[in-house]
């Protein structure tokens, strides 16, 4: 069975407020979606990124795939990891890589008409979810509105608040934030942090150790994730988790992440690495280091390849992605109770909805 031309589309979309983190601030976002046929089936990946990443995707890898066989993704997956040496594959072509990977597993599935999470084999029936927001950019009614709606509401016992705000210059309303979530979550469900590198090392421990008296659990780049002795020092020096990865565009970066010992668990995200093939070859590498992973954004992208995974820990219920993936597909998963169970439908599952999403196309 041999693959058509990939067709690719992209669409940005506005958030619903005002969005920003400890190192940048945003009020779109960019999703990538790839479509690639074969017989009488097609499968859909996308990726979060720039519009450029389309392009990538279109005049590179697109002719590249055209008329090779469909279930031999690794081949495939190799050949686009080999023709893009010289554009650099951190960033664009990686991501580029990543959602016509995701296209493929989804349209293999479909071929052999199984739902994904069969064709990958699964080791458990539900996948726990975390969910992730807390912008510094809430006003504080609009942060306990929605951990609210996670813990209280959907019963999701995990959540994520961003700090580090102006880049480590508020570490005071970091805290202040950090006690008012505790206070709306309640002392059962677990409270993690995300800083986005915003600390220097020693600003990151003493933020640490305030942040221990409200029984914070995950620490995600206190550091910049490229200070891999800065996370090592810290994680050595915390009794929280410290936690990276998201920004792994090939398997050498989470080898390196991994044997400097500078993550308690690594972040792994398929719709950056290198799609599926690449997200199951880094938790493998993980569990070789009694490491447990967990999955970066994109939920829906990562459902049923987290359910194969013996080591993994839960996936990211994050805000944008979840709006943005409720929109755009049908079939869209239920986090209730703080799982989602992968579906039991062909493939991933999901359709894109592209008439309804229309008004959002920008390429
Ligand atoms: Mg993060």
């Amino acid at each position: 069975m041999k693959l058509h031309l990939p067709v690719v589309s992209v669409y940005t979309v506005p958030t619903d407020a005002p969005e920003a983190d400890g190192t940048l601030a945003w009020n779109s976002t960019t999703v990538v979606i790839a479509e690639v046929t074969a017989g009488d089936a097609t499968g859909t990946g996308w990726t979060y990124g720039p519009a450029a990443v389309g392009d990538f995707l279109r005049d590179h890898l697109a002719p590249l795939v055209e008329g090779r066989e469909a279930l031999d993704i690794p081949a495939a997956h190799e050949a686009m990891v080999r023709a893009i040496r010289n554009a650099g594959r951190p960033g664009i072509a990686a991501c580029a890589i990543s959602a016509l990977d995701i296209a493929l597993w989804d349209l293999k599935a479909r071929l052999l008409e199984l739902p994904l999470a069969r064709l990958l084999g699964s080791c458990r029936e539900q996948v726990p979810v975390y969910g992730s927001g807390g912008f510094t950019t809430y006003h504080d009614t609009h942060l306990a509105a929605q951990l609210n709606g996670w813990v209280h509401g959907q019963h999701i016992p995990r959540v994520k608040i961003k700090i580090g705000e102006d880049r480590g210059r508020a570490t005071r309303r970091d805290i202040s934030r950090v006690r008012a979530a505790r206070q709306v979550i309640g002392p059962e469900a677990e409270l993690y942090v995300d800083a986005n590198g915003a600390y220097t090392r020693k600003q990151a421990i003493r933020v640490g150790r305030a942040l221990a008296e409200h029984d914070v659990a995950w620490f995600e780049e206190p550091v910049s994730s490229d200070d891999l002795t800065g996370l090592r020092l810290i994680r050595d020096t915390l009794p929280c988790d410290v936690t990276a990865g998201e920004y792994g565009y090939d398997l050498p970066y989470f080898a390196r992440m991994i044997t400097a010992g500078a993550v308690d668990c690594l972040q792994i995200d398929a719709t950056r690495c290198g799609g599926l093939t690449e997200f199951l070859r880094a938790a493998a590498l993980a569990q070789a280091h009694g490491l447990e992973v967990s999955a970066h954004c994109a939920p829906h992208a990562h459902a049923a390849a987290a359910a194969a995974l013996p080591n993994l820990r839960h996936i990211e219920w994050f805000h944008d992605h979840v709006r943005v993936e409720d929109m755009f597909f049908d079939g869209a998963l239920d986090p209730r109770g703080g799982t989602i169970t992968p579906t039991q439908g062909v493939g991933h599952g999901l359709t894109l909805r592209a008439e309804e999403v229309q008004e959002f196309r920008v390429a």
